[in-house]
């Protein structure tokens, strides 16, 4: 097998050890796959995210390490790759990098099952369900029409049947409906305000205009730009050329398999950032799958020099305004909250995976008097579109169950925090409850 991402961060791994039980093919994809030791780690239950669809299901197939001994077969040419057992436990990955954190010799299998993905389209093609999810903020931008038929389809039962018998949507949840007017439809004028050349600000920084936040929560964008001013930053939104379509990180790509698809995107992302980055500005993100995706996963692409340089330059809302604040340099007050029960946080797997909820927390603690919990949970289930296809409802509603949905309904009248677009989605659909993004509790509490 020739790998079709980029593996070379894995070239050493393994090398001079015996027992490392590197396949026999796949290069560094197998170094990749062979950091796991076998010895299980990852089948013992009560460890925070780590593996979602282990947890609900108990089978050893479904862990990381199960996943490894299959995927190891594979590359030794004892399993074809399409193998049916293999193919589950691929597709029960739900890619949420809690193993990348959690396990003892982090293997990245939300990496890995993009490279499994790319490697079965060689062999067949991608189902139009797949293609159609894959290009979903493409299609939203380019057919207004597709906005109508989703709200059609969340109202009318017959039209969800429908949904479900040819695009294979469940027909029992709801689908995430599109803001009338996206972000850059709303601010299509200019990239950022003149202003007098004797203004000073703290610093100048770009906010990362990602494809959900722009078509599905554009409050979130104004939200965020609104307390960074506020703080004395400069603030740019990433855009794209004008007349040409709005920018887009290749995140729905990425998770599909589409890696070529994934990389236009992120050369067209990238040419926009760099010279931002050239400029000293830090990239802020507020979805953390998208700026996870330029920071972590860009890499795998083989996207050169300036994807380490925005890489680098990159951060989450959270990890920023707790970054600045640190350095003395983000000094906003907010209104104090009185608020009789405490408010509760849920981090979506990339944040947690990356570390991201001590940077929540320190950021949650700016507000005087706010009480919070962070919830212990799991995947909520979501994890893009897994929760909303057919076959797959049932799984993501019982990974929901694990933790998330009874930590809300015991506090049923609380304010829900959660910086995941699908995270917010879940909680809606399952709760009918609405969750908000950090930057718009911190943007209502402005004093
Ligand atoms: S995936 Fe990680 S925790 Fe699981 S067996 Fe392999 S090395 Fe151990
Ligand atoms: S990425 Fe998440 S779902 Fe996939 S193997 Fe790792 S922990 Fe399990």
């Amino acid at each position: 097998m020739k790998p079709i991402l980029d593996w070379s961060v894995y070239r050493d791994a393994g090398m001079g050890d015996a027992y490392a039980d590197i396949p026999k093919s796949g290069g560094d994809f197998a170094r990749a796959v062979a950091v796991c030791i076998n010895a299980r780690q990852c089948e013992k239950k009560g460890k925070g995210v780590m593996c979602p669809s282990y947890r609900v299901s108990d089978s050893p197939a479904l862990s990381t390490g199960g996943r490894v001994r299959l995927l190891k077969q594979a590359l030794n040419g004892k399993l074809s790759i399409a193998d049916h057992a293999l193919a589950e436990a691929m597709e029960l990955c739900l890619a949420c990098k809690g193993c990348k954190r959690e396990c003892e010799n982090e293997v990245d299998m939300a990496m890995i099952k993009i490279e499994y993905l790319a490697q079965r389209y060689l062999q067949q093609t991608p189902s139009p369900r797949t293609r159609m999810l894959a290009a979903m903020p493409q299609l939203l931008e380019r057919h207004a029409w597709m906005q109508r038929l989703i709200s059609l389809r969340n109202k009318h039962a017959l039209l969800a049947r429908a949904g479900e018998m040819f695009a294979g949507i469940s027909a029992d949840v709801s689908v995430p409906e599109a803001a009338i007017q996206s972000y850059a439809m709303q601010n299509s004028a200019t990239q950022v305000e003149p202003v007098p050349p004797t203004t000073q600000f703290q610093a100048e920084v770009v906010l990362l205009l990602d494809s959900f936040s722009n078509h599905f929560a554009p409050q979130n964008i104004s939200a965020a730009k609104k307390v960074l001013e506020m703080a004395g930053y400069r603030v740019f939104i990433s855009r794209a050329e004008i007349g040409e379509l709005p920018l887009c990180c290749g995140r729905t790509q990425l998770a599909h398999g589409l890696v070529d698809d994934a990389r236009a995107n992120a050369k067209r992302m990238l040419a926009a950032l760099l010279p931002h980055v050239e400029a000293g500005r830090t990239v802020i993100g507020l979805e953390p799958a998208c700026l996870l995706a330029v920071r972590d996963d860009y890499r795998f692409l083989g996207l050169g020099e300036g994807a380490e340089q925005v890489a680098a330059a990159s951060l989450l809302f959270e990890e920023f305004i707790a970054r600045e604040s640190v350095a003395g340099r983000f000094k906003l007050a907010f209104a104090p909250v009185a608020s009789p029960t405490p408010l509760l946080i849920h981090g979506h797997c990339h944040q947690k995976a990356v570390g991201a909820m001590k940077s929540m927390r320190r950021v949650l603690k700016l507000i005087p008097g706010l009480q919070f919990d962070i919830i212990d949970s799991t995947c909520c289930g979501m994890a893009g579109s897994f929760g909303i296809e057919k076959e797959h409802v049932a799984m993501g509603r019982a990974m929901a169950e694990e933790s998330l949905l009874p930590a809300l309904r015991a506090s049923p009248t609380a304010g829900i925090v959660a910086n995941g677009f699908s995270c917010r989605h879940q909680i809606n659909a399952c709760e009918q409850r609405e969750a908000k993004h950090l930057a718009v509790l911190l943007c209502e509490q402005l004093a």
